[in-house]
């Protein structure tokens, strides 16, 4: 069932609507909602919503509850090819709350969080933008971490990803939703304005996954594998010195050392290699640059420190 979350009218008679489609059997009301495309340039989400939605039609007696699809809170930026909302130049994760009587921003986000409000989870999806590709992850603040890290083990992700920057985030969905008491899981995962089929069959498996221990889903499920979580770990930063076109020679996933060489930064016109990009710690490769042209400064790879060895 299709259901209109909220409803403004725009200039020339046409209106702005949200949608979301709810999917319900049985008579449990554990509610999982399942929300996307805040940014209009992140598409995996689209392909998830897809995949979920389709395998519960197909296997609808096996569920026992709700689940709620919001694929696009955004969807004139992803109509737009636009990462925030289009006109406003307004980045809509900066915009929560929102506010019942505000600009239409605010209308539309307020309207969001009362819908969404009351979930027993939330699982808010998100891809890179169109210059960097992630590792299935999942982000959250330091005050959250305790109350989400269970779940967290039930999504199917490579890594947990705990900020200190909690008000960086303050604006968003997520923290929103969190501080009202609904449980809500930010993913990041691929490349912006792609699908990469592989991270949404993992996250899809991490969505049944965490419906079948909410109790919500009867069907089979696959084993997920343990996230490596960041606490007490660095993150290293690989940032080019120079202006040209990035060549990485490692892979996304890698394990690599110090000093490994990773990749270089060439010049077409010369000929030459401007700069030779090497790991700056030891560790897995979770973030590689995927758009190849550089300026000093750009981020070209994010390595996250491994303890002791260890291997994902
Ligand atoms: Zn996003």
């Amino acid at each position: 069932m299709t259901q209109t979350v909220a409803s403004i009218p725009l200039a020339v008679h046409e209106s702005l609507k949200i949608q979301k489609r709810r999917i319900q059997n049985g008579s449990s009301k554990k509610r999982l909602s399942l929300v996307t495309g805040t940014h209009g340039d992140e598409l995996e989400g689209q392909y998830l919503a897809y995949m979920v939605g389709s395998y519960i039609d197909e296997h609808i007696d096996r569920l026992d509850g709700i689940i709620d699809i919001y694929p696009a809170l955004n969807h004139m930026g992803i109509d737009s090819i636009t990462r925030g909302i289009p006109m406003f130049d307004l980045d809509m994760n900066r915009v929560f709350p929102g506010s019942r009587d505000g600009t239409m921003a605010d209308v539309v986000c307020a309207a969001i969080v009362d819908d969404i409000s009351g979930s027993d989870v939330c699982i808010d999806v998100h891809s890179s933008n169109i210059f960097l590709k992630e590792i299935p992850q999942i982000r959250m603040s330091v005050p959250t971490a305790p109350a989400l890290l269970p779940y967290v083990k039930m999504m199917n992700v490579d890594f947990l990803w705990i900020h200190d920057a909690a008000t960086l985030l303050e604006s968003t969905l997520a923290h929103t939703l969190n501080s009202r008491g609904t449980k809500t899981l930010v993913v990041e995962m691929g490349v912006g304005m792609r699908i990469t089929k592989e991270y949404c069959t993992q996250l899809f498996d991490g969505v049944l996954n965490l419906m079948k221990q909410l109790g919500m889903w009867k069907g089979e499920t696959a084993p997920v594998r343990e996230p490596v979580i960041s606490e007490g770990r660095e993150v290293g930063f690989v940032n080019s010195d120079a202006a040209g076109i990035f060549v990485p020679c490692a892979n996304f996933g890698d394990i690599v050392k110090q000093g490994d060489h990773i990749g270089d930064v060439v010049d077409p016109l010369t000929s030459k290699d401007v700069e030779n990009v090497f790991a700056v710690c030891d560790g897995m490769i979770f973030t590689l640059r995927e758009y190849p042209v550089v300026y000093g400064g750009s981020l070209l790879a994010r390595i996250l420190q491994l303890a002791g060895g260890e291997r994902i």
